[in-house]
């Protein structure tokens, strides 16, 4: 079994707070939040990043968008603005290995490389 702290969030061996789930996508609070709504959205299966998706994870990836548009009106941030963004490897910031994508909103972001 995968040691990958999101696969074992996935399988429900360690707990999150859990606000979307579906067959092959996850979404729960980032347990270090960065702004008042810091949610992340995984696919369950394990993918690195962006440059690992085979093509089962990228269509599941690819309702990634919807989702997220979902969570920013269930978190009451549609209207003030939100943020989606993915950090790939080591200049990015990924600190999971594990594809997976914020959802920021509830206060100013700032600039784009700013949270
Ligand atoms: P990255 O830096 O890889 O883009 O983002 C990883 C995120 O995962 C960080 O924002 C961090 O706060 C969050 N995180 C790390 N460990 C845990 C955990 O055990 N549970 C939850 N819910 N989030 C975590
Ligand atoms: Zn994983």
């Amino acid at each position: 079994m995968s040691e990958c702290l999101f696969c074992r969030i996935a399988r429900k061996e360690i707990p999150a707070a859990v606000v979307y789930e579906d067959d092959t996508l996850l979404a729960f609070q980032d347990i270090f939040p960065q702004a008042p709504v810091h949610l992340l959205i995984i696919p369950k299966a394990h993918c690195e990043g962006l440059a690992d998706l085979t093509p089962e994870i990228a269509a599941a990836a690819a309702r990634i968008p919807q989702v997220a548009a979902k969570l920013a009106v269930d978190h009451g941030v549609q209207a003030s603005g939100w943020r989606l963004l993915s950090n790939n490897g080591a200049d990015a910031g990924q600190t999971v290995f594990h594809l997976h994508f914020h959802l920021l909103g509830g206060k100013p972001l700032g600039g784009k490389l700013c949270l």
